[in-house]
């Protein structure tokens, strides 16, 4: 069983020279801050044994990751049909944060979940009864699948605010076209604050593992989501969830995976594992540049393709 364990940890300690070729995301202070060599590797099996390798206690802010799970969220409080009557199923080959097509769709509706301005609109579709309330059920989501507090990071979370104009932009637009129906300020400081989620790679490997078990948290054997929800978020992390180098990750790697500017790459072999890697050396596309090469060199010693 350890054997997996070793595995892992040549791997990680191979691919660490890799996090020089990147560089860490610099559009916030906060986020240019982290330290640029680091690496760590965990996998969560279906019987939830945790193979850890590096750095794998260091906190990260989920970014894009949270994606995920607020679209998991946002299907359970509406349904398949009222969330993509206002978000598309179709990747865009764009950056992340482009908002290009926006204005050019026809119905105007932003390409996928995945893409910030999707998850934006995903974000104003989550219930409570005030930001407050909506921002603790994601929390409460994760931590119930993790079994540990999780914590904000607030100065990413403010700067995220203070200088995510795109988004901004992004959102206004939705809101004029009727994509986005709540307040938007409202909507962008859920969506900036559930970004700023600090996890380390055991708590991403543990969130993989709830889509590797087809919806059942292995951890306590609970259903926190429903099998056809996570068929459908593992088909968008296959088609969109690693920005615009998704086309090359499934015919080099092959599994669903979701990664985000922090670093973290939460990845998926259904049935078998949750995988989180964490290397903030991001590469241009904004994917974690030595995670993805642990990723790579795992799915071939283990033949981890779904293809
Ligand atoms: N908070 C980041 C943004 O909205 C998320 C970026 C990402 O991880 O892709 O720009």
């Amino acid at each position: 069983m350890r054997e997996l364990e070793k595995l892992l940890t040549n791997i990680t300690e191979k691919n660490k020279e890799y996090c020089k070729e990147g560089k860490v995301a610099s559009y916030i202070p906060a986020l240019a801050r982290q330290k640029f060599d680091m690496l760590g590797a965990v996998i969560v099996d279906l019987d939830n044994n945790i193979y850890s390798a590096g750095d794998v206690n260091e906190k990260f802010t989920l970014q894009s990751v949270s994606k995920i799970f607020t679209l998991m969220i946002a299907i359970m409080d509406n349904s398949v049909e009222e969330v993509f009557s206002k978000v598309g199923m179709e990747p865009t080959g764009d950056p992340f944060n482009s908002i290009v097509k926006l204005e050019t769709m026809n119905p105007s509706k932003p390409l996928n979940p995945m893409i910030n301005a999707g998850a934006i609109a995903i974000s104003s579709m989550i219930k409570g009864k005030d930001n407050e309330e909506r921002y603790n059920r994601v929390v409460d989501f994760i931590e119930s699948v993790i079994g540990e507090p999780v914590t904000l990071n607030e100065a990413v979370y403010l700067s995220e605010k203070a200088t995510g104009d795109r988004n901004r932009a992004a959102a206004y637009f939705m809101k004029d076209v009727g994509v986005i129906e709540e307040d938007v300020e409202e909507v962008l400081d859920l969506y900036f604050k559930h970004c700023s989620i600090e996890v380390d790679c055991i708590g991403l490997a543990k969130l993989g593992a709830i889509l590797a078990n087809q919806g059942i948290c292995p951890t306590t054997g609970e259903r926190v989501v429903p099998k056809e929800v996570t068929q459908l978020c593992k088909s968008f992390m296959i088609t969109c969830g690693m920005y615009n180098s998704s086309g090359e990750f499934a015919i080099k790697v092959g599994i669903p995976a979701k990664s985000g500017v922090g670093g973290g790459i939460m990845a998926v072999v259904p049935n078998k594992y949750g995988i989180g890697v964490w290397g903030p050396a991001l590469d241009a596309k904004g994917n974690s540049i030595a995670g993805i090469k642990v990723l790579e060199d795992l799915s071939k010693e283990l033949d981890l393709s779904i293809f």
